[in-house]
């Protein structure tokens, strides 16, 4: 299975839009690694994680020919995870197709009502499926559970359980440390990948991101409980300028823990 990270920055982007911090000149003179866009991740070019706007530099970037994607989840509405006014560009009159297609989009009630608002006059190009958390669905390309996050009161923002292929991925953000219900659900399972998020670097515990504390507990417990297989892998992503962490500082953070550090353009095969 291919895991191609598509971004790996949190809401603001690394040099971040406006910032004169020095994360952000650093990364600007650095350039390769240092420099991150919006977080998604693509999975063996059919199964798409979230949405942002930075999903055209991507595809021009690396290549990717989004109409191959059949099925999109979406975490949750931050602008980080679904720019929906980009899904338009799929409507009749702005995408030519070899062969017309449905693209099925996957989420909670926020995202999927953005959606279908927005996509009101597309149906024959788009469906759109309401999860509820810990209910199994199939989906075009994998099986899939939605878990709880804790990331944002005023809206369900949902984590996954991914199984594809005879393959097990957990995709872990946007949250803080995870609700008992997704701790309790994820006991007993095997994963081949985690990947987590480290938003905040080493800033105090906050309660909707992780820090790198977080991180590297959420590491030890699903090592102590065996989730993860013997040669599983945990990768960090979803990382934010406001940390001060250039590529190099979280390597150094986090490769010692067995855990790898993803950048913009990353391709694991799992
Ligand atoms: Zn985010
Ligand atoms: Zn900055
Ligand atoms: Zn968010």
């Amino acid at each position: 299975m291919k895991v191609h990270f598509h971004g790996t920055a949190a809401f603001e982007g690394i040099p971040s839009l406006f910032c004169h911090c020095e994360t952000c000149k650093q990364a600007k003179v650095l350039g390769g690694k240092n420099i991150r866009t919006r977080t998604s991740v693509l999975i063996d070019e059919v199964l798409k994680i979230d949405f942002p706007a930075d999903t055209l530099h991507h595809s021009i970037r690396d290549s990717v020919d989004m109409d191959k994607v059949r099925d999109l989840l979406f975490t949750h509405s931050h602008s980080d995870h679904l720019y929906p006014e980009d899904l338009l560009i799929r409507a009749l009159g702005y995408a030519q197709f070899n062969e017309e297609e449905e693209l099925h989009l996957y989420g909670h009630d926020l995202p999927i009502k953005h959606c279908s608002q927005l996509l009101a006059t597309e149906r024959h190009r788009f469906q759109f499926h309401n999860l509820k958390p810990f209910e199994t669905v199939q989906t075009q390309t994998a099986t899939i559970t939605p878990l709880l996050a804790n990331h944002d009161s005023k809206e369900t923002c949902l984590l996954y359980y991914i199984e594809k292929d005879g393959k097990k991925i957990f995709y872990g953000h946007d949250s803080g440390w995870f609700p008992e219900q997704t701790w309790t659900w994820l006991k007993g399972k095997k994963l081949d990948l985690a990947i987590l998020e480290c938003t905040t670097g080493n800033a105090p515990h906050c309660e909707v991101h992780m820090n790198v504390e977080d991180t590297l507990k959420t590491r030890e417990w699903l090592v102590e409980n065996h989730v993860m297989q013997a040669e599983g892998r945990i990768v960090v992503t979803h990382f934010s300028h406001n940390a001060h962490l250039l590529h190099e500082d979280l390597v150094h953070i986090f490769e010692p823990n067995g855990i790898t550090v993803a950048f913009d353009g990353m391709q694991l095969d799992i």
